[in-house]
């Protein structure tokens, strides 16, 4: 699938320090090390509706996180799918009496034009589940040939013998791991995203689905053995991150409400699948952003949207540093605040680093490069950059060139373009 361009990532003298970040998994801060090449997947929208400041806070962190693996030195290699069908974008179609393929077309493109103008770099693997079925029906067949998966009747399918697949999730050591959920607490969860704990059939009602035979008036694909279906949520994830990265890779991440079961799933999967642990060495999560008291969520309808944003005429720039006055670990919530104090922001560096002269940078760059590679300590980047520009205000520069090097550190490390 096309992404979008990548914004120009500018060179600074040296390199940032390896990079630190909180693993879900373990529950602690752990250093990165990937070795020459870290490999990064972000799981990626179900397009029906627009990037609301959930999203754009959980790719711009996972942006940051690319950046500073760069700068440390690492190449990156970054994946994302789409889910661009699944149950809740067929569900939302029917609602509105559009056809899904259209709602799902409208919606990526949405969010491209949101990723370009947020300066996200973008993904080496862009890919949908619809352009993916054939290598999600191989990983679904080895699964069953391996013994890890099972079928279960399935009445209601369209074709006499279709059958629903499931991974037989008893088999498999280490399930629970990442979440650290008892099976007690797993089990409303697993309902209430997308899990189906009172299928009949299932030999544990946590069994994540893995293919679901064509059913009357939904999409449905070739399957080879599997016969005609659509493929479940999770195994999109581990199928394209098998194929794209291998395992274990450096990094999955997402929001906090994947951990559970998305994240937990498309690991245990992989670990079936290639009968190797782990999925990835470590597991990074964005918490919630809310609006008006409540997690900002397409279901509740309390959507601030960067395209609504954009649209009124508010500079990209402003969206990007007030998500990164947040720390990625820290709930907050969206208030008109933020975009005041980010637009204020935004003018005062521009002034401080629109002259030639400025205030002495060199200590500058190194203190930003380890307020970064701190498990993204953004809000702590942009407090340095505050105090630069109040310097250079106040004071006049003094140092020629270092406004020109100051604003490539803020774009090649922040992402934001001044
Ligand atoms: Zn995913």
């Amino acid at each position: 699938m096309r992404s979008w361009p990548s914004p120009f990532i500018p060179d600074i003298p040296g390199h940032g320090p390896a990079v630190r970040v909180h693993d879900t998994a373990r529950g602690e801060l752990v250093t990165l090390e990937p070795g020459p090449v870290a490999g990064l997947y972000v799981c990626g929208i179900t397009p029906y509706d627009a990037t609301h400041m959930g999203h754009a806070a959980t790719y711009v962190t996972f942006d940051v996180l690319g950046r500073a693996l760069r700068d440390a030195g690492h190449e990156v290699r970054y994946v994302q799918n789409v889910t661009d069908v699944d149950d809740p974008l067929l569900a939302r179609a029917v609602r509105d009496g559009v056809d899904w393929i259209h709602l799902a077309d409208r919606e990526t493109s949405l969010f491209r034009e949101d990723m370009t103008a947020l300066s996200v770099i973008a993904p080496d693997h862009y890919l949908g589940v619809t352009e993916s079925i054939d290598l999600i029906v191989a990983d679904v067949e080895a699964l069953l040939a391996n013994g890890m998966a099972y079928r279960v009747d399935t009445p209601d399918a369209v074709e006499a013998d279709g059958r629903d697949v499931y991974l037989d999730i008893s088999q498999r050591p280490g399930f629970g791991d990442l979440s650290g959920l008892t099976r007690e607490e797993m089990l409303p969860i697993f309902g209430e995203r997308g899990g189906d704990p009172e299928r009949a059939g299932k030999r544990d009602p946590l069994d994540p689905l893995l293919w679901r035979a064509e059913r009357a008036d939904e999409p449905s694909w070739d399957g080879a053995t599997l016969g005609r279906g659509r493929p479940g949520w999770h195994i999109e994830c581990t199928a394209l991150a098998v194929r794209y990265l291998g395992m274990p890779f450096t990094v999955q991440g997402g929001g906090t409400d994947l951990v559970f079961p998305h994240h937990e799933m498309s690991a245990v999967q992989g670990c079936a699948l290639t009968g190797t642990r782990p999925f990835a060495q470590v597991y990074m999560h964005q918490a919630m952003v809310a609006f008006e008291g409540e997690k900002m969520s397409k279901s509740k309808g309390n959507l601030v949207l960067v395209s609504a944003l954009r649209a009124a005429g508010v500079d990209p720039m402003v969206i990007r540093l007030a998500l990164l006055d947040h720390h990625y670990r820290t709930e907050w919530e969206w208030t008109d605040a933020d975009l005041h104090r980010a637009t204020q922001r935004l003018a005062g560096w521009r002034t401080a680093l629109s002259g030639n002269g400025g205030a002495p940078a060199g200590g500058l760059l190194a203190k930003l490069r380890e307020r970064v590679a701190d498990d993204l300590d953004t809000p702590g980047a942009l407090a340095l950059v505050d105090a630069w520009a109040v310097r250079t205000l106040e004071h006049g520069g003094t140092e020629l060139g270092a406004p020109g090097l100051v604003a490539r550190a803020v774009d090649r490390l922040l992402g934001v373009r001044v």
